[in-house]
């Protein structure tokens, strides 16, 4: 069966960044998603688009069909009291926020000052190349319930 909209496919695969460094990688055949929802990013779905069962691909995909291209103005210096008091600012720790129009993001802390805590509001992973190796396990049918929801039922 192909890969097309509305399909659930399962797929193994290994991310690495352009030094090679894995980042992700799931070979157990444990990973699926809904083809077509916007479940995985824009430029690994695109490649995916019209593949088959056991077919392999390497996917190379830029920061504008995955995470976005880093934003300078998404690091910020926010006061410490802003954070709660009863625990330990590190750097590395992620925290919910809001910007100033009211949208969800999540936040790392990349450095801890004596007021002052620095917060970068880009994905980890935003403006690098995302490199995959995929292999293709199976692609089924998604119940009416899946498409429903739009996401994979385990
Ligand atoms: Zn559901």
């Amino acid at each position: 069966m192909k890969i097309e909209n509305n399909k659930v496919v399962n797929i193994n695969y290994k991310l690495t960044d352009d030094q090679g460094n894995v980042i992700d990688e799931s070979n157990d055949g444990s990973f699926a998603y809904l083809h077509g929802a916007n479940n995985i990013i824009p430029g690994l779905e695109k490649a995916l688009e019209g593949k088959d069962e056991g077919e392999k691909l390497s996917v190379s995909v830029s920061p504008a069909e995955g995470y976005g291209e880093r934003d300078e103005q998404q690091i910020q210096e926010v006061p410490r009291e802003m954070f709660p008091q009863d625990i330990e600012i590190q750097p590395g720790m992620n925290f919910h926020a809001q910007t100033p129009d009211g949208t969800p993001v999540v936040v790392t802390v990349t450095a801890v000052g004596d007021d002052t805590v620095t917060v970068d509001g880009n994905h980890p992973l935003a403006g690098q190349n995302l490199n995959f190796e995929v292999e293709i396990v199976s692609v089924r049918d998604a119940q009416p319930e899946e498409l429903e929801h739009g996401h994979v039922h385990g």
